[in-house]
Formats: structure tokens, sequence, C-alpha cells
């Protein structure tokens, strides 16, 4: 039993101490101390079924006793910076990682979370180009440093950060986007940007395969291979962002990319590599690596011991209990089912994402694609009473974000979906 401080206790000082700029879901605040596989659970001991892992966070789902295991075993041998001398964790997790990626990229650079990768991505693509301009999608998420600030292409997530050389491409979304899944349409835009906004040569290009904290927007089928190719003939490196999709969240692949046919030359990762802890990653290709050898690029804890014990974990939990497979299996029946719902909710717009990442935009008239704001929370916080988390975002904030671990059951979909069924009925 839990005997901590009250939810309202931590409330007063997360308000006197923490953040002012801190939000949270539902009207009051749940305290959540404990996690164990897809659930979590309050300090009542109340269960929830958790379908957004801390926002795509958690994979092999809440505490995986072999990733907790690797964890402490190293935290009781070695916990320090090994950037300048040898360690075999650091070493074997690259290995291990550089081995589910295609083709040249075998390169690692750890960091400690996914901003800080894509940060890393665009200083190689600029320092290997000898460009400046970075392309990036409308109503992407890249991180909240400068440069990924910069990157990101959303006002909600946007300080008056130097835009510095960054533009931003239409959104090829299938959707709202103007030119539906016209993919060649779409990558018109990139290439006049190449055209009218650079010198012709850019530094590159990078993109979420499916765009997560844009409300599970899945980039229109062949945009991809055409942008990459406009991109290249530029002189640029084209960048995978898979802080989201990776780690066999898209169930047919390991990573969101290989869904689109690509081979990107620079891929940034985070959340799901370690299943809740501390770590990013950029794989590179050893000829963009070269790059970083012109001066020193440091990174105190970037592959410390402690998390890449638990990376390389979390790379044998996804082997072992085939959680890619049960992905794709438990993720196409979900979004089958969810389809389902569709055609008894009008709330209901779009059902849409693979596997794991999961999509429902909610609007109060179909024609018009009016965003639902106010009747999305309302739902939110009916399933939450009925013990289902799930996450929202998208531009207008109107897209539930279904990204359970991948340990998600059939039967866990089945109670997501009457109980998504009742809080729907409920508005
Ligand atoms: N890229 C994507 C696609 C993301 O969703 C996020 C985080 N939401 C980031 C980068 C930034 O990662 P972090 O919060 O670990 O810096």
């Amino acid at each position: 039993p839990y005997d901590g401080p009250s939810a309202a206790d931590i409330a007063r000082k997360r308000a006197e101490y923490l953040s002012p700029s801190l939000f949270h879901f539902y009207s009051k605040p749940l305290n959540i101390v404990e996690g164990k596989r897809q659930y979590l659970y309050d300090e009542h001991g109340r269960r929830y079924l958790d379908a957004f892992a801390g926002i795509a966070t958690v994979c092999c789902g809440h505490c995986h006793p072999d990733v907790v295991d690797a964890i402490t075993r190293q935290a009781k041998r070695l916990q320090h910076s090994t950037v300048l001398y040898l360690n075999h964790v650091i070493a074997d997790f690259a290995e291990a990682l550089a081995s589910k990626l295609p083709g040249d990229l075998k390169v690692v650079f750890f960091t400690n979370s996914g901003t800080e990768a894509n940060e890393l991505a665009i200083l190689m693509a600029r320092l290997y180009t000898g460009s400046h301009d970075i392309i990036s999608l409308r109503n992407s998420y890249h991180g909240n440093a400068a440069g990924t600030m910069g990157a990101t292409a959303q006002k909600n997530w946007k300080f008056n950060v130097i835009q510095s050389g960054v533009h931003h491409a239409v959104n090829p979304d299938p959707y709202r986007g103007a030119f539906g899944s016209d993919a060649e349409k779409y990558v018109r835009d990139v290439q006049e940007i190449i055209e009218f906004g650079t010198t012709g040569q850019v530094a590159g290009f990078i993109s979420e395969a499916i765009q997560g904290v844009g409300g599970i927007v899945e980039v229109s089928p062949g945009y991809l291979p055409l942008a990459y190719d406009k991109v290249r003939k530029a002189g640029g490196l084209c960048i995978a962002d898979e802080v989201q999709a990776g780690f066999a969240r898209v169930g047919s692949h390991f990573w969101g990319f290989e869904t689109h046919g690509v081979v990107p030359d620079i891929v940034t990762m985070a959340k799901g590599i370690g299943n809740g802890i501390p770590l990013g990653a950029v794989v590179t290709t050893p000829e963009v690596a070269q790059v970083l050898t012109r001066r020193c690029y440091f990174n105190t804890f970037g592959g410390n011991p402690l998390c890449t014990a638990g990376g390389l974990a979390v790379l044998e939990v996804l082997e072992k209990e085939r959680l890619q497979e049960n992905a794709f299996v438990v993720g196409s029946y979900l979004k089958d089912r969810l389809r389902g719902l569709q055609e008894k909710h009008e709330i209901i717009g779009d059902v849409r994402g693979t596997g794991f990442m999961l999509g429902i935009e909610l609007v109060t008239d179909r024609q018009l694609k009016t965003p639902a704001k106010d009747e999305i929370c309302h739902a939110m916080e009916y399933m939450k009473d009925m013990g289902v988390l799930v996450g929202k975002g998208g531009f207008y904030g109107n897209v539930f974000r279904i990204t359970p671990p991948l340990c998600f059951t059939k039967e866990d979909a089945d109670f997501f979906v009457e109980v998504m069924d009742i809080a729907l009925s409920k508005l």
C-alpha cells in the first residue's frame, strides 16, 4: 500500500516549486505511484489500462523485470560517464542497435533525449554538406532546444527562437491536407522551397514517418521516397525522426521509415529505446559520422552504462517476447475495431495509424472537419473514470493518441474499445 503524500499535497508542491508551464491531463490530475506491464496504479491502488505509455515511451511494459534487473545490476557495478574510458556496455548496445538498422547505418552516437538526438543530427547534416538550410514538415515535433524548436512546426511548441535556416514544407496529411494523399503534389512544395528559399543546396530534410505530437498523422504514401530524392539532388541528407515510431511500435516493421521503403542517412531515436529511462541515439553512416572528428563532440551522460544496459535489455525483451509481432497483430485488430466505432459515432472523423501508433480524430462536423476540442477532453475524463488512460494531441488538440506498451493484448483492445464507446455515447 502507498503511504506517500496525498495527491493534493503533491499538487501544492508542484504549483509552488515546479515550472508554471507544466500542464496535466484531467481536471483532477492522477497521482500515479506504480506501473506494471500495461497497467498504471494510483495511490488508492486503482488500476488503469495505459493506452498512452508515457507518450509512446514504454515499449516492453512498465517496469519490465528484465530491464529493471539490467539497470539495477549495472547500478551496483558502475555508473558514471564512460566517455573517456572503455566499458563494454556502451559498445555492446551500440553493436546490437546498429544490427537493427539497414544499409550502412552503423555508427551510433548516444544522447540523453530526442531533442539532443535531433540537434546532433541537424548539426551533422550541416557539417557534412557545408549547407545550412533544413526542411521539416509543418505539424512536426522535433524537440525543444533552439535548433529543434526551429524545426518543430506547430505554434503550440514554439517560443521566439531564431528559425535559423529551417523551412517548413506543406504537410502531406491525407486527412486535412490540401492535396489529400497525392504525394507528388505535396512534394512540389519541397522542390519550391529548395528553388525559391535556398541557394539550391540544402543541408537536409527531417521528418517523422507518423507525426506523434501532431496527432498521429501518417505522411502520405509515396511522399518520403519523392522528398528524399529532391533533397538528395540538392545535396542534402535525409533524417528520419524515429523518436515515437521506432522500436517496433508500428508493428509491420521495426522502424517507421521502413513502412515507406526509404533508407535515411541519419536516424534519430529516444523514448522507446530505453523503456522509460533517459536515453536517445543518432545512427548514421561511417562517412557522415566522420564530420564530428573535426572538433570534440562531448556528451557527459550520453551512453552511460546505466542507460545503455537498460537499452540492451529492451532490445532483448522486444525479441524474446515478439512484441513487434504483437504490435502488428493486436494493433491491426484494434484499428479494425476502432473503424467499427467510427460507423457508430458521427464524432469520429478519422481513424488512422499503424500498429500501436493509432489516432482517432474527433470532429463535430465530418464535412467541415470542425475539431471537437472540448468533447475530447470530456471523453478522456470519462475514460479515465472507467479505468483507461489515453493521450491526445494534434494541432487542434482533438486527436486521441493510442500508443500503448507493446504488450497490450487483444482483451485490452476490446476493453479499450468498449470504454471508448461508452465515453463517446455519453457526450
Ligand atoms: N521527436 C519526436 C517525434 C518527439 O515526439 C519528441 C518528443 N515528444 C522529440 C523528438 C523530443 O524528444 P525529447 O522530449 O526526449 O527531447
